[in-house]
């Protein structure tokens, strides 16, 4: 039976503010540099991108930012998200008393993730500069979709670059996007001249998410306009997701319980910065000792296996270099269905935090997430996106380890989103067609 603690907050608990981690970090953020010169980006260079707000937030030494009150109004229609304790997945486990298993569910947002928590200010940033019309893009389709939906709140139009295989692979992200009003573009296209120029190199190309990034980048940069939206990596995107950690950190409290640890999945960084950073300040202020746990792909072993240095953000130059952890930018990763999770590099404060020691990283195969998934929406009764799925193993094998340790634990972990788009992904592996990949191994795993 799902026997599920909530831990409800009243909306006039929400978070009115933003964590920004920037001034308690351990050591100054390394600037951008120019993809050329290699000089730092001052503001005014990325202006014909981003509002002028966004900019400063991306530097800001501010430690708290408030969250404007229109965007608090829209955070309401889905916020505060729950915060659940996992009491059958923790039974199903064979848990002793002492360990246990807490969820924060960023599932219950329209786009079905954590990614609404940044598209909404986003657009409304935008929206108060004056700019019609935001170019984007996405791979699996889950940001694409959370811009669309935010551009349609705000009444602006939306393109999205759509990574061309997701495009033929996932047409029901795509009329999702269409159906809240985007325009939706396979990548590479005939549109820009980063897309031209892939095309003339291999007319049947697939494209890959370093791509579409730079036929997005293109286009805003070419029209007056039109800005441009990132859904991960860059500090203002981990700022507005401070609100799941600072909402988590009222909801344990309630619970009456102090996380020994807080798990997350990462892709470009964003959820794990979302739920960890507050901790992370909580930890600073000595009101907690917990371990914070960044788990990816085998596939695309960006914090595990990446080299830390400056690297550009996409396939063509486009974007400044940031000081990251980094598989290169031309990396294509392998086919895993957790596409969220396929980005060649991470988030420069995540990156920051695992170079010295601040955070953890873990690397899993999907086979082993899609097992956990599964045990997870059996006992609980939601079906996870295969990116959240990464966070449930490690969540599992954290409580796992406890009872093998005979130590208590307590874990919270972050369940980005839910899998309904992913149905697919659940086929190949209900039916044993999963495979895994290893990054290390260069190749498919032996016996997968
Ligand atoms: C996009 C996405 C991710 C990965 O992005 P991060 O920026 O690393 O959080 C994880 N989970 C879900 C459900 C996503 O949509």
């Amino acid at each position: 039976m799902p026997d599920r603690t909530k831990f409800v907050l009243d909306e006039k608990q929400m978070p009115t503010s933003w964590y920004n981690i920037i001034p308690d970090l351990p050591s100054p953020l390394a600037p951008p540099l120019h993809p050329q010169t290699d000089e730092p980006v001052g503001p005014e260079a990325l202006a014909p991108l981003f509002p002028m707000e966004l900019i400063k937030q991306e530097m800001s030494p501010e430690r708290f930012i408030e969250i404007p009150e229109e965007v608090q109004a829209v955070y309401k229609t889905y916020r505060p998200s729950p915060l659940n304790r996992a009491r059958q997945l923790e039974r199903d486990l064979g848990l002793p008393e002492g360990v246990k298993i807490f969820y924060k569910y960023e599932g219950v947002s329209p786009a079905g993730s954590h990614k609404p928590n940044t598209a909404i200010p986003q657009a409304f940033y935008n929206k108060l500069e004056g700019i019609k019309r935001i170019s984007t893009e996405t791979g699996a389709g889950q940001w694409g979709s959370a811009m669309s939906i935010a551009c349609a709140l705000y009444d602006m139009e939306c393109v999205v670059y759509m990574v061309g295989i997701s495009y033929k692979q996932k047409p029901y992200r795509r009329i999702l996007m269409e159906s809240y009003g985007a325009e939706v573009i396979a990548s590479p296209s005939t549109r820009t001249n980063a897309g031209r120029h892939v095309l003339d190199m291999d007319p049947d190309s697939l494209g890959s998410l370093g791509i579409a990034i730079s036929e997005a980048v293109e286009d805003a940069v070419s029209r007056d306009d039109t800005h441009y939206c990132l859904g991960s990596v860059l500090n203002h995107v981990c700022l507005h997701q401070t609100i799941i950690g600072e909402e988590a950190i009222v909801q344990m409290e309630m619970a009456q319980v102090e996380p020994d640890v807080v798990v997350a999945c990462v892709g470009g960084g964003s959820n794990f910065a979302g739920i960890t950073f507050p901790y992370y300040k909580r930890r600073l202020d000595g009101k907690t000792k917990a371990r914070l746990v960044a788990v990816e792909p085998k596939a695309c072993p960006t914090l595990t296996a990446g080299e830390y240095r400056y690297d550009l953000g996409d396939e063509a130059g486009m974007t400044p270099k940031m000081l990251m952890y980094t598989l290169g930018h031309d990396f294509v990763p392998a086919g895993i269905h957790a596409g969220g999770l396929r980005y060649h590099g991470d988030s420069p404060l995540v990156s920051q935090l695992a170079k010295e020691g601040e955070i953890e990283a873990v690397a899993v195969h999907q086979n082993a997430c899609f097992e956990a998934a599964v045990q997870f929406a059996k006992a609980e009764g939601i079906l996870p996106a295969p990116e959240s799925s990464h966070a449930i193993r490690a969540a599992i094998d954290e409580a796992l380890d406890a009872r093998e340790a005979g130590e208590d634990r307590t874990i919270l972990f972050c369940l980005s989103g839910h899998g309904h788009f992913d149905l697919a992904a659940y086929e190949a592996y209900n039916s044993g067609k999963l495979q895994d990949y290893d990054f290390a191994a260069g190749s498919m795993c032996e016996g997968a």
